[in-house]
């Protein structure tokens, strides 16, 4: 069981990120415990917008939960971000998979849909998961309505990206708990949502 130290206070989001550290005590090896002055350890603040850093950072590392943010998956997916997950359509795979549509994503956020070589993660194996809860949706970050900014190679999974139900079954979490959290990385400008 890995036992990551975690402080929030004040937060309007408290009972949503409660939930969501019910979650992972259920369906994974962490248990999100309260920090009582460790070195190392997570602060759930309020700022603009939903991040994370990518990885353990050292010392107080702040995870973001802004207003609109405070949704049991947007919470497990910045979470999920602390302890090292990339997003899914960041994986060395992805275009065998997705195919990102660069001139629909709005300006700055272009970070948001690079891809990640295989020395900068592992996806240790795990299928391509286009219903987990790391995924964006077909239009995240689009300059207007109406435009995709991912397609997914076979169209039926249109509607399976950017869910926002829960952390997946299937996912690196529960396929392999032991191994998965050896590949936290560090020094990663925060990743919005
Ligand atoms: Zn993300």
């Amino acid at each position: 069981m890995l036992k990551p130290y975690v402080h929030f206070a004040d937060h309007n989001a408290m009972g949503v990120i409660l939930q969501a550290f019910d979650m992972f005590r259920l369906k994974s090896c962490i248990d999100f415990v309260p920090w009582t002055g460790e070195q190392d350890y997570l602060s759930v603040v309020k700022y603009s917008g939903c991040w994370s850093y990518v990885g353990k950072q050292g010392g107080l590392q702040k995870l973001s939960i802004g207003s609109g943010c405070d949704h049991i998956s947007i919470v497990e997916h910045e979470l999920l971000h602390a302890l090292g997950i990339w997003n899914e359509q960041s994986r060395a795979d992805r275009d065998d998979y997705v195919t990102i549509q660069w001139d629909n994503i709005r300006h700055g956020r272009w970070r948001n849909f690079q891809k990640n070589t295989l020395q900068e993660s592992d996806s240790l194996n795990v299928p391509y998961d286009y219903s987990s809860v790391m995924h964006y949706g077909s239009t995240a970050f689009q300059t207007a309505p109406g435009l995709n900014t991912i397609i997914t190679r076979d169209p039926i999974f249109m509607d399976f990206i950017g869910q926002r139900l829960d952390i997946s079954r299937a996912g690196p979490l529960t396929a392999q708990p032991n191994v998965q959290l050896h590949f936290i990385v560090g020094l990663v400008g925060p990743m919005y949502l």
